[in-house]
């Protein structure tokens, strides 16, 4: 531990900040009550210097581990050099990384934002624009799935096919309908001349970790071919290595005209990119989109550094090997304890762990009590996404805790 930050701990009054959010921060989040004041690789530290293991990195951010060497000193080196100009001029990186980008995921153009909900609204204009420039004006449908999400602005909450998430903000942006996952038949009917795009996440994240099956997304490009409609994977969650893929829709062997990515591109620094290909990737011409901070020197530093990290560190084929073994172990418990685990899904380091009766809650409350973090959707199913660069010893720390909390759950 550091000079600095040893002071930092001593100096932050967990309970004076706990006081103060309630006090003066807007009350969105049921957070836990802890403060963490550092990290490093697949570890937390609270103020109070206890150490957790990290199995959610931030929600699928921090794929190259907190505080990445590599990154922060990416990030500390752009910061002394030039940190924000807008987007009226070039700066030296947004290029690059566009490029990479494009080399990575197999798209050939790159938009650059801020989130993952900017980064759809930027796919849904371009899919509208795109609807009523080669069909049109009526050409403005786009449609969504049950069970997924896709941001919380206005246009991306209504494509989120979530009542809860939509209910009090109405009126709600028009335009956007909702398919059954897996239903083909569903599918093929809906789609009409109306329709310019569908969108879907490969791996449902914020719903429970569901995989869409490989023929559903194969039949989706299908459709989507026949009628000349845009396929919109939406990887903000799935994308950036995350499956043990450099995307999950290349896992599948799907290639979809517009990819969306977010939470682990630029491991914490706010990042959001539409990739696209073919028509969709010129269909925005100057004037149509902007943002003021995306592509910010600063944050393509950090992205640039967290891809080439990911790359040259192998981080893909780790997270594929220590997925398959925490799945695997996690199966394992799965037949001791046939009464409470369900199921166990996901690819790579995205994993979710489906309860038969409603105790994830009290599994991740059990968790956080032995210093594991991980994230509980629901009443009955459990997330983990923790950081790329996790070990096998790793993933034992965890089911060894979960076995522990099932046993003395009885
Ligand atoms: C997190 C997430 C979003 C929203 O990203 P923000 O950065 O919170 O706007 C969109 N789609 C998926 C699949 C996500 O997991």
């Amino acid at each position: 531990m550091s000079a600095t930050n040893a002071k930092n701990e001593q100096n932050i009054d967990p309970l004076k900040i706990m006081e103060w959010d309630k006090q003066y921060v807007m009350g969105t989040y049921g957070r836990q009550p802890i403060v963490f004041v550092r990290g490093e690789g697949q570890y937390l530290w609270d103020a109070e210097g206890d150490r957790y293991l990290d199995f959610l990195a931030g929600i699928a951010v921090c794929g190259v581990g907190h505080c990445n060497p590599r990154v922060t000193q990416a990030i500390q080196e752009q910061a002394e050099t030039l940190f924000h100009i807008s987007n009226l001029f070039h700066n030296a990186l947004q290029a690059p990384l566009a490029k990479r980008l494009t080399e990575l995921s197999g798209m050939e153009k790159a938009f650059f934002q801020n989130s993952g909900a900017e980064a759809n609204e930027c796919a849904i204009k371009i899919a509208r624009k795109w609807g009523k420039q080669t069909k049109g004006p009526y050409c403005n449908e786009i449609i969504t799935f049950y069970g997924s999400f896709h941001g919380r602005t206005l246009a991306t909450v209504t494509a989120t096919a979530q009542p809860k998430y939509q209910e009090p903000f109405a009126p709600l942006p028009a335009g956007f309908r909702y398919c059954h996952v897996g239903d083909v038949k569903e599918l093929d009917e809906m789609i009409s001349d109306r329709t310019c795009a569908v969108m879907i996440e490969p791996i449902q994240g914020e719903s429970g970790v569901k995989p869409v099956p490989t023929e559903f997304l194969h039949a989706i490009r299908a459709l989507c071919n026949e009628s000349g409609v845009l396929m919109i994977c939406d990887e903000v969650q799935t994308g950036i290595g995350r499956t043990g893929h450099f995307l999950a829709s290349q896992m599948s062997g799907v290639t979809p005209d517009i990819v969306t990515l977010a939470k682990g591109v630029a491991n914490g620094v706010p990042m959001g990119v539409c990739m696209a290909r073919g028509g969709a990737a010129n269909t925005l011409v100057p004037g149509d989109h902007g943002s003021t901070f995306g592509g910010q020197p600063l944050a393509c530093a950090a992205a640039l550094a967290t891809l080439e990290t990911i790359v040259e560190d192998n981080l893909m084929q780790n997270a594929t090997e220590v997925g398959d073994y925490f799945r695997g172990e996690l199966n394992g418990l799965r037949k001791s304890h046939p009464d409470k685990i369900a199921d166990v899904r996901g690819a790579g380091l995205m994993v979710g762990l489906e309860f038969s009766t409603p105790i994830a809650r009290d599994v991740h409350a059990g968790l956080l009590k032995r210093r594991i973090i991980a994230n509980a959707i629901g009443d009955t199913i459990l997330r983990f996404l923790p950081p790329l660069v996790v070990t096998v010893e790793n993933c034992d720390q965890v089911v060894q805790a979960v076995k522990d909390i099932l046993d003395s759950i009885g």
